[in-house]
């Protein structure tokens, strides 16, 4: 598989955001939402870009004529989604990303460890998110049979010493507080230094889910604060 079978013009994207300040904690980042993802979490605020049939509506051209623009202004690029591993075309979006001279970030559910250790010399920075305790994965995907993927992603990128932020929703209608420490012992025994738990957002939620969390809220009238750092 090289690089000239998937370039990054065949990159399905689905948003681009070209100047962020909450998606790398720390940097002013554009940020590239692609399309498609494996997974149903209940709470996706991306609900509507995880159709992996639904074509890209940005051509990489037009985000690679933003990005050479910007030199010098920008820290990085996000990739994000969706799931951005999902795609083989991801490798040299990062690969020409980062001979534009930006640093490379990445937000990703580690659904894909293979595409992700060929990323690993490109990477700078990666959101990951580990959504459960191993026996919660399914009820929270939707699919996911347990952690084992993203759990190999993460051991992957704390071997290559890459600066990685994880990060779990709290989802009331799927998780306790109970889980949220099981995680975290979890994945700090194994070198995080990062993790955060975040608020769960109905805004871009698929209805069903919003009506049940608004239920949720309703009858107990608890929710969480907005993003709870746990070191
Ligand atoms: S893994 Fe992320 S993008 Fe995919 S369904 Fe879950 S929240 Fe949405």
């Amino acid at each position: 598989m090289t690089h000239q079978e998937h370039p990054a013009e065949r990159l399905e994207i689905a948003g681009f955001e070209p100047f962020s300040a909450c998606d790398w904690p720390g940097k002013l980042a554009a940020v590239l939402f692609l399309q498609g993802c494996p997974w149903r979490c209940g709470y996706c605020h991306n609900f509507s870009i995880i159709d992996a049939k639904k074509p890209g509506v940005i051509p990489w051209q037009h985000v690679a004529d933003t990005l050479t623009e910007r030199r010098g202004l920008l820290d990085g690029v996000v990739f994000s989604g969706g799931e951005p591993t999902r795609q083989i075309a991801l490798v040299d979006a990062a690969q020409r990303t980062k001979n534009l001279g930006f640093a490379v970030g990445l937000h990703t559910g580690g659904q894909y460890p293979t595409r992700v250790q060929a990323l690993l010399p490109l990477l700078d920075w990666v959101g990951l998110d580990i959504k459960a305790p191993s026996e919660k994965y399914q009820a929270v995907t939707g699919r996911a049979p347990d952690n084992s993927k993203p759990m190999r992603t993460l051991h992957m990128l704390l071997d290559a010493g890459i600066n990685v932020q994880v990060r779990t929703t709290l989802d009331p209608l799927t998780l306790d507080e109970e889980d949220i420490v099981t995680i975290r012992e979890e994945v700090i025994a194994m070198g995080v230094t990062d993790y955060v738990v975040q608020r769960v957002r109905p805004d871009g939620t698929n209805p069903e889910y919003a009506a049940a969390l608004a239920e949720y809220r309703q009858k107990t009238q608890r929710g969480v604060s907005d993003i709870l750092p746990m070191t």
